[in-house]
């Protein structure tokens, strides 16, 4: 098992979902100068600090409603101590450059840019931010009857406006499973085209509906590379809210080595032994996946261990 939390995972905030329905609680949070809204401008987040060590930047409640931002109903994430946080979708602004509220707080970055450079627990936070923003902005209509469907419940679902269907819907999150396949000392490792010059990695895939995590695990390695496997085994879940997926790691064992890739997934893939890519140097033309990935800790754990 992971000896620390994959990125993105284990954030500060307590969801308190028994607050979600709470409007006197809420309203009161949201008038007090210490809540901390953070807000998104087309899928980005708002980062201030130096490029080295960039930080989340907060509107405070009363600025955001102040200003007629939609703040006026942003989305509740949760507390951290006594402080509430919430986070707003600000895409309406034309160019929050210009916009003399958010421009002189910093500016709007895509967070797989800057996470790895910020504090564990602020990544944590704007990566559930932009989960939940992501997932308002496409899920605008009842996907049942097609009507407007509106925010309820501080942001956790949305409810469709025709009182004749009235459809409740909740916030997607679509499972993905990533898997190191072994074979004794040796590990699978490929590469799709659109990765990173010199960038291999473990294999991947959405789980499909009808379908067990190891089903999917087994049915993606045999697709992608011929490869069979047994033995898959569990290792840890990364948020990857990129838009909306969650990544669950497996490692498998390998029964079958000959590899036939699949041309339309994979540009190429192969068998690296472990002494080869310990203490290995990165290039152009060889390197692992970035190290705030759980492909990464996959990869590194199993270089650690036993087998
Ligand atoms: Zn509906």
């Amino acid at each position: 098992m992971p000896q620390r939390p994959n990125a993105y995972a284990a954030g500060p905030l307590d969801r308190a979902a028994h607050l979600r329905r709470d409007r006197a609680w809420l309203s009161d949070r949201l008038a007090r100068p210490d809540t901390r809204v953070l807000p998104l401008w087309q899928a980005k987040t708002l980062v201030g600090g130096p490029r080295e060590a960039p930080r989340l930047a907060f509107l405070a409640a009363a600025d955001a409603l102040r200003r007629g931002h939609p703040a006026a109903e942003p989305y509740f994430l949760g507390v951290h101590g006594d402080v509430a946080y919430f986070a707003a979708d600000v895409s309406h602004v034309a160019d929050p450059a210009d916009d003399a509220l958010l421009a002189g707080l910093g500016a709007f970055v895509d967070l797989r840019t800057v996470g790895p450079l910020m504090p564990a627990d602020e990544a944590a936070i704007a990566a559930y931010a932009r989960g939940i923003v992501w997932w308002h902005a496409r899920h605008r209509f009842c996907g049942v009857c097609g009507a407007p469907a509106e925010p309820q419940d501080a942001g956790h679902t949305r409810r469709c406006t025709d009182p004749a269907c009235g459809a409740v819907h909740f916030p997607r999150t679509d499972p993905a499973v990533i898997m190191l396949v072994t074979d004794g000392d040796r590990c699978l490792l490929g590469r799709e085209a659109r990765f990173p010059p010199g960038m291999h990695s473990t294999l991947a895939g959405f789980v499909e509906p009808g379908e067990a995590l190891e089903d999917a695990v087994a049915r993606e390695v045999f697709e992608e590379t011929g490869v069979r496997v047994v033995d898959v085994r569990y290792h840890s879940s990364q948020p990857w809210p990129f838009p909306q997926s969650i990544m669950l790691g497996f490692h498998a064992r390998a029964v079958t080595t000959e590899i036939t890739i699949d041309p339309t997934e994979i540009e190429h893939a192969a068998w690296y032994r472990r002494e080869d890519l310990i203490g290995l140097e990165e290039t152009e033309a060889f390197r692992l996946p970035r190290r705030d990935s759980i492909a990464r800790r996959l990869i590194e754990d199993w270089l650690r261990g036993p087998d």
